[in-house]
């Protein structure tokens, strides 16, 4: 390992998650240093395990979807809605038209993120100290210029012409400047258990398909992370969870689902339960003098539609090519953070209107439910929250939505898939018409897929 003590870097990366090594590995690999500070030692635990297809993508891109997809993760191509009445609604990620991936893959973030960091600390150019944790920002000016972390036990003095906050949660630049917000909307919170012992032979879905399972306080996720380990989540409002013992919350909100509890019958508990809360934040400024804020350090949202992963990739991706424009003397750096931040927003806030669209009718009635109906043939709610919009969409738009197959398919699936940059994107289109769905202060957004070029 590199005594990285007092020394100067390119850039210095606070945090190890997908966001930190997709930076460093990235900026290293256009020629600069890099210093990598993780507080923990991994393999850490880390929620967050099914991927969507472009973040398939973006590993491919980064060299690395080889290794997941050797380490034995859970190949998925399919999604189920499903409801407490036992119906259900498949949709397959393959059907996107050409040329596109139609599987990703389900993770164990413990050694999905290990897999990541190793290959960014493999890379030339990076130096990763595990066990490192910042504990203060340093500053010359107005500028972010270094950082002092321990190691070791003892404490270190790192300098670099830019300093990344790719900390999650922890927002070390992102809260250590005050720029974190939160608006009163998404105010849910998840506990999550793993179990050992699946048989997907007992699986009434589709073997390798995530299902959401839906029901009038939240909704429980299933996602096989090994092909003997499920991951069991229930979403629930935070004040249900904090009203009640989060074990019977957990118990009583999968007991609704009848798809779910058969798949894991006959499994036991691997991994105890565990909980997050705090599902809506968000900076406005996103780069400034000598930093960078990258994945959840800088925003995060309601996880029912499994974005953040991709979104911490190309967020760390896209801050490093605009870091080595900068080192280049290409641009200036206003510029470079203008660029980046209209970047950010425009994925993050995308993301944030698929999920405001899914609990829209909840919050504008201040009912209890959770209006996305499952079921093909329950048309009761086919006004309401998001297959009111895909209604919507049918009607006003013609061409590809000429069929309900058309739209589920192509504009919606692809959606789902990761397509948040899409100016073409007819789902998204109708989704960014609704005025009080936006995340973040004006920017002007870049419609330009990081993902499928062209896109
Ligand atoms: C309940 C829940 C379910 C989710 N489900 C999904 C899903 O299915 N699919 C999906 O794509 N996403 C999901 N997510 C989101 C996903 O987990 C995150 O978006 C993703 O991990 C963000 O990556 P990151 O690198 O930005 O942050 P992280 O992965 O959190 O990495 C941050 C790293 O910084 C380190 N760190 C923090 N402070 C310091 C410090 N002071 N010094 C040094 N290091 C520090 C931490 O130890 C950590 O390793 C979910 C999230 C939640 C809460």
């Amino acid at each position: 390992m590199a005594d990285a003590n007092n020394k100067d870097y390119d850039a210095i990366v606070v945090g190890g998650g997908p966001a930190g090594s997709s930076y460093a590995m990235t900026l290293a690999r256009l020629g600069h240093s890099v210093l990598l500070l993780e507080r923990e030692q991994f393999p850490r635990f880390h929620i967050g395990e099914s991927l969507l297809t472009y973040t398939a993508d973006v590993l491919d891109q980064l060299g690395v979807l080889d290794r997941m997809s050797a380490a034995g993760f859970v190949v998925k191509r399919g999604i189920e809605l499903t409801g407490t009445e036992g119906t259900f609604r498949r949709l397959q990620l393959g059907k996107v038209g050409e040329g596109l991936r139609g599987w990703t893959l389900h993770v164990e973030r413990s050694e999905f993120d290990k897999i990541l960091l190793d290959t960014a600390a493999e890379t030339p150019g990076v130096t990763v100290l595990q066990k490192a944790r910042v504990t203060r920002l340093l500053n010359s000016g107005e500028r972010i210029s270094g950082v002092r972390y321990g190691h070791d036990g003892a404490e270190h003095v790192a300098t670099a012409r830019f300093v990344i906050d790719a900390s999650g949660r922890a927002g070390v630049i992102a809260r250590g400047l005050n720029l974190r917000k939160a608006d009163d909307h998404l105010k849910m919170a998840a506990v999550f258990k793993h179990l050992g012992g699946l048989d997907e032979g007992k699986n009434p879905a589709t073997e390798g398909d995530i299902q959401l399972g839906l029901h009038a306080d939240g909704w429980v996720w299933a996602i096989p992370i090994r092909p003997d380990t499920i991951s069991i989540g229930c979403v629930a409002p935070a004040e249900i969870l904090r009203a009640s013992r989060p074990e019977e919350v957990w118990d009583e909100h999968l007991a609704r689902i009848p798809r779910i509890r058969e798949r894991i019958e006959g499994t036991t508990v691997v991994r105890e339960l565990a909980g997050e809360n705090n599902f809506e934040y968000h900076c406005d400024t996103l780069a400034g003098p000598g930093y960078f804020i990258i994945g959840d350090a800088g925003s995060f949202t309601d996880p029912v539609f499994s974005g953040g992963v991709l979104l911490a990739l190309t967020t760390g991706r896209r801050a490093a090519e605009e870091t080595a424009i900068c080192l280049a003397g290409e641009s200036g750096e206003a510029e470079a953070a203008e660029r980046y931040q209209n970047f950010f927003k425009t994925g993050y806030e995308t993301y944030y209107r698929l999920i405001r669209a899914v609990y829209d009718n909840r919050y504008a009635s201040g009912g209890r439910e959770l209006r996305v109906t499952p079921y093909a043939d329950d048309r009761r709610l086919a006004g309401a929250g998001w297959w009111g919009i895909q209604e919507k969409l049918r009607a006003t738009s013609g061409g590809p939505f000429d069929t309900e197959e058309a739209i589920e398919h192509f504009w919606l699936v692809r959606a789902l898939n990761g397509d948040f940059w899409s100016g073409k994107n007819r789902f998204f289109q109708r989704l960014r018409e609704e005025k009080s769905w936006h995340l973040f202060d004006d920017f002007k957004p870049v419609y330009e897929c990081p993902v499928h070029a062209g896109d």
